[in-house]
């Protein structure tokens, strides 16, 4: 039983929190940051004016990250353990939750790059073993999953292979030959964002983005002799639609349980992620949504799971800075 629970303890989903600075454009119009980080784990609303309300004031997390910090720092204390996991076999996540504007692309760009960055110093390290990195890129908008990498965009299935599990069908998977591969890879998957956007209106906000990154890897000296075992991971680094879209879809409530504007894949990856943050144990509704079938051998089992959750300083945004911080507190 003691082994269970720090086993338990152990896959807990590491969740933190990013406030970014107030933008220049912020500033301009007299806007203030309500939100201060007091210490390391936490965030503290301080406001006079709405001090008396019913909601908590302190909100503490794995680790919180000031407006002036980078994102290097980010990486390195959030991401980079459980992104690197990948090299030994182990599947991982990393999210950006958070509301449009809050700066989750900007923290998972940054991070993907570091990851990769660390992966090829590994490699270089690490002669004895072959390495193939391998990537791909989908985009899932109104349970539709895109392929990133192709230009058409015809909306891709789902297969449920007997061992490897949930499959897309399709999905382009480039072999990565070098550091600048990937970075060309990157800005591709950024146009066919970009060309989404403006035909379905600020599709970037309303859809969530993986990128994928698997390594294979086998010990040289049994190269070819028939006995090799290979290792095979990958690391997700997920930019999630605005959570605002998951907030809309609540407060509407029942009624419009057939509308369009729930995004389904945000509100099953909130389920999810409480049920394994309360022990992994029981029924997981995986399957209730694209994003968490996808995504389920990244994030059950020993896969590791790091949710970054941005956060908007303005006072203007501090009704989704809240929703943002208890979906936060409910993962934990
Ligand atoms: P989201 O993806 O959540 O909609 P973005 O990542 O696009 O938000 O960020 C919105 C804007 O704020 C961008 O111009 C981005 O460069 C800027 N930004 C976000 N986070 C930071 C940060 N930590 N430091 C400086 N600028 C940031
Ligand atoms: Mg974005």
């Amino acid at each position: 039983e003691k082994m269970q629970a720090a086993t338990a303890r152990e896959e807990k989903i590491l969740v933190l929190v990013r406030l970014r600075p107030l933008s220049e454009k912020e500033i301009a119009r007299n806007e203030v940051s309500d939100w201060e980080c007091i210490n390391e784990n936490t965030v503290l609303f301080r406001n006079s004016l709405q001090e008396r309300s019913m909601f908590p004031t302190a909100y503490s997390f794995d680790k919180v990250f000031r407006g002036d910090c980078t994102t290097r720092q980010v990486y390195e204390e959030a991401a980079k353990e459980i992104a690197l996991s990948v090299v030994n076999g182990i599947n991982s996540s990393i999210f950006a939750y958070g509301q449009t504007s809050s700066g989750k692309t900007y923290t998972m760009i940054g991070i993907t790059e570091y990851t990769v960055a660390d992966i090829y110093d590994y490699i270089q390290n690490h002669e004895e073993r072959a390495f193939v990195l391998k990537f791909s890129a989908m985009e899932i908008y109104n349970e539709a999953v895109r392929d990133l990498l192709s230009t058409d965009n015809l909306p891709l299935r789902l297969l449920d292979d007997p061992e490897r599990g949930t499959i897309v069908e399709k999905l382009t998977e480039e072999t990565l030959r070098d550091w600048s591969h990937l970075k060309n890879l990157l800005s591709i998957c950024e146009a066919q964002r970009q060309i989404g956007e403006t035909s379905l209106n600020e599709t970037s906000s309303r859809s969530h983005q993986i990128l994928r990154l698997t390594i294979e890897s086998s010990a040289r000296e049994f190269l070819g002799k028939g006995n090799s075992t290979t290792l095979a991971a990958s690391v997700n680094f997920v930019d999630l639609a605005g959570s605002e879209r998951a907030s809309q879809a609540m407060s509407a409530g029942a009624r419009l349980k057939e509308g369009c504007h729930i995004n389904r894949s945000l509100l099953t990856l909130g389920t999810v992620i409480r049920k394994l943050s309360k022990g992994r144990q029981g029924h997981v509704n995986y399957r209730d949504s694209k994003l968490t079938r996808i995504l389920q051998p990244s994030l059950g089992g020993n896969a590791r799971t790091a949710i970054i959750c941005t956060l908007s300083p303005a006072r203007s945004h501090v009704e989704q800075s809240r929703n943002t911080l208890l979906f936060a507190s409910c993962a934990k």
